[in-house]
């Protein structure tokens, strides 16, 4: 379970999050959608202390996290998928699987991760000694998704993985999103492609200029009224 409570938080001198709170409860699907510059990604670095909180908490299971460095979240069991995949080109499927597991505690099991990488995306298995920049916009999502699971994690925090992708490759990545969900693991997804999310989700945030202007249980949303929000600016 993930708390953020009333966080305030930006770059500098320039505030983005206006005391966001948003909740997701354990293995659920919560989404966060908005349109461009909401404080979507900006939220999601909160969460993973790759930002200071200038007020506000964020607490996992509980725990406060606020001053927790970045590195120690998959300890914790929390890791999350950049926007833009942040794969390394030069370096093949198989290595950048691996960075997946850099903890100590995470290295012992990379083998077994690994081939449940290759199982789950068999495409992945087979190219895994070519190089990540081989890979289409569809696979390179996947090895994202797939270095981010080598921590095994309870909570994964996903920026916009569907951006860029050919709507049959999207098809396939909120089949994904479904079964990680189906796994039991917490997931707050961040996405564009709003009927897709909601239609996936258990619960819907709707951010505008930095602000949550909606907040309910999917099968609440009234997807007329969601669009009128989010076309309010
Ligand atoms: P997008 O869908 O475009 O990713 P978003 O809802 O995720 O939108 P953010 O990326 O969180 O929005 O950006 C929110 C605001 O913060 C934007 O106005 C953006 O220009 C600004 N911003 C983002 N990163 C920085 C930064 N490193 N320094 C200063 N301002 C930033």
């Amino acid at each position: 379970m993930i708390d953020v409570e009333g966080v305030r938080a930006g770059f500098g001198a320039i505030n983005i999050l206006w005391d966001v709170s948003v909740s997701a409860r354990k293995g659920e699907l919560t989404t966060i959608i908005g349109p461009n510059g909401a404080g979507k990604t900006t939220l999601l670095r909160a969460i993973m202390g790759l930002i200071p909180l200038e007020k506000g908490s964020v607490r996992l299971d509980g725990k406060v996290l606020d001053g927790t460095p970045t590195w120690k979240m998959p300890e914790l069991g929390m890791v999350m998928i950049p926007e833009g995949r942040m794969i390394f080109k030069d370096m093949t499927i198989e290595e950048n699987l691996m960075l997946g597991a850099f903890s100590k505690g995470h290295r012992a099991g990379s083998r077994r991760q690994c081939d449940r990488a290759y199982e789950m995306f068999p495409r992945l298995g087979e190219r895994r000694g070519k190089l990540a920049g081989t890979l289409s916009g569809g696979e390179a999502q996947m090895l994202a998704m797939s270095r981010g699971l080598m921590s095994d994690p309870d909570v994964l925090l996903i920026d916009e993985p569907s951006l860029g992708l050919a709507p049959v490759v999207v098809n396939e990545l909120f089949e994904t999103l479904a079964r990680l969900k189906s796994e039991g693991r917490t997931i707050i997804l961040v996405e564009q492609s709003t009927h897709r999310a909601v239609g996936v989700a258990d619960h819907v945030y709707l951010m505008q200029s930095g602000k949550v202007v909606l907040s309910q249980r999917a099968g609440d949303v009234d997807m007329e009224h969601l669009h009128d929000l989010y076309f309010a600016h």
